[in-house]
């Protein structure tokens, strides 16, 4: 008989949480999530949720599906643990690295395994310095990332990440270097959306130019931003970016963690945006988030310079490959596949939710409404038309509105000022009206706020 009480006062008393400011959630008591199936979520006073969110930008086939438990228990009754070290394989890492292979775009037909998105960029880091050590030249050593952008949060993803708060508590890693996003919203100027795509990715151009052709080895960004805010690019981004990368001879990492198993609408962002990466770092929808996993794809191109001249790649994880977390992802994998998850939400979901939020940029407090597959984002401001003011101190009226939608009983996340989306990809017609509902309702109640 434990209670949503007793909950909080443990967890006050020994939970370090991740990105969270201790001193708040101590004052206002952490919500005990205890249960949740399909887009729903309930804590442990009976309040249900809808899970605007996918969990962390992750469950895309939803929660609770009992096949997947069914094929996690199956598999650790026949084999818990396994590594994949030295020259040890097992059934599902074996399986599961020809699934990936099928399913992500073409000319990327190996995979390393990892256990999060954050252990995919540590591991791009060291293979993108590795991969030109083997090259006949000096070695090029510098990777450009993007400000706002997000990789995680080991020390190596978090200095490719554009995050100044992170650089800050931690420091940065030396030979990293971060160039403007393809946010026109904030950074566009005067310049017209499509003028802005391409500076914003000549950018990288001069960055090169700055820091010599010879020394950098790598270029990482997500397709479209999401932990930065949902940042979709001009459509003259892409293509630019990808012309410089292989004019330059400068590795592509595209970092599909988040963009990647449907949420643009297609299987990968680099299908969305015609991309051919290099290196691609995957984690989240991988597994729906049943269970932690990750990996690199790499193609072809790089993996015959690793296999080949490499030797012995000095990296990898105990888990690496889990066989409970390899079946978890087979299975959450074949539910896409057999269940056309992507097509429900390229055919169905998508084209329904987007028309509502293309609406809201009708309401007094949005600037943009913005969305690709189901991945959207609300810019608030204080003041149509929108583009030029902005709400002081930064992020203060997001974390209303946040709130205000986590009272309604729908989980969105607020970056700086704007609302960001992310649905399971399985969601219905009748629960994208009721999502549209209680965004409508947030939207109202804090405009009410803010004019108290
Ligand atoms: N890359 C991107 C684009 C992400 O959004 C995230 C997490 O949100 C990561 C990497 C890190 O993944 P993880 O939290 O699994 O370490």
């Amino acid at each position: 008989n434990v209670s949503t009480a007793d909950f909080q006062r443990l967890d006050a008393a020994h939970h370090l949480h991740p990105f969270t400011d201790t001193r708040q959630l101590n004052a206002e008591k952490s919500r005990v999530m205890s249960k949740a199936h399909g887009v729903w979520l309930w804590d442990t006073d009976g309040n249900r949720y809808l899970d605007g969110m996918a969990g962390l930008w992750c469950t895309q086939i939803g929660h609770g599906r009992r096949e997947v438990a069914d094929a996690v228990h199956a598999q650790m009754m026949e084999l818990e643990y396994s590594n994949t070290f030295f020259k040890t394989t097992h059934p599902p890492a074996a399986r599961l690295s020809e699934v990936v292979a099928e399913v992500t775009p073409d000319g990327l037909n190996h995979v390393f395994f990892t256990n999060s998105g954050s252990e995919a960029n540590d591991t791009v880091f060291r293979m993108v310095r590795y991969y030109w050590q083997l090259q006949d030249k000096p070695a090029k050593q510098i990777i450009i990332g993007r400000k706002y952008g997000y990789h995680g949060s080991t020390v190596a993803a978090s200095a490719l990440g554009g995050m100044d708060g992170m650089h800050k508590q931690a420091g940065m890693v030396p030979g990293v270097h971060h160039i403007t996003p393809p946010h026109w919203f904030d950074f566009g100027g005067d310049m017209s959306r499509e003028d802005f795509g391409v500076w914003a990715a000549k950018e990288l151009e001069r960055a090169i130019d700055e820091l010599g052709e010879e020394n950098v080895a790598a270029f990482i960004a997500e397709p479209i931003m999401g932990a930065g805010g949902v940042l979709i690019p001009p459509d003259s981004y892409w293509p630019e970016i990808s012309r410089i990368c292989s004019e330059r001879e400068i590795l592509l990492v595209v970092d599909e963690v988040i963009c990647g198993f449907g949420r643009t609408g297609k299987w990968f962002g680099s299908d969305t945006y015609g991309l051919k990466p290099d290196l691609m770092p995957i984690a989240k929808g991988l597994s729906s988030g049943y269970l932690p996993i990750g990996g690199v794809m790499v193609a072809d191109r790089v993996a015959d310079v690793l296999i080949d001249k490499g030797g012995e790649f000095y990296h990898g994880y105990t888990y690496s490959g889990h066989p409970a977390a390899c079946a978890a992802a087979l299975e959450n994998l074949r539910i896409m596949r057999e269940e056309r998850v992507v097509e429900h939400c390229a055919e169905e979901a998508a084209p329904y939710l987007q028309e509502k939020w293309r609406s809201f940029a009708d309401h007094p407090l949005v600037g943009e409404a913005r969305m690709v597959g189901l991945f959207g984002a609300l810019e608030l401001v204080p003041a149509k038309p929108g583009r030029t003011e902005r709400f002081d101190p930064v992020g203060a009226v997001g974390t209303i509105a946040r709130d205000f939608s986590f009272a309604n009983g729908l989980i969105m996340r607020a970056v700086r000022d704007a609302l960001v989306i992310s649905p399971p990809l399985v969601i219905t017609r009748e629960e994208i009206d009721q999502l549209a509902k209680l965004v409508e309702k947030t939207l109202d109640d804090t405009l009410a706020e803010l004019r108290k």
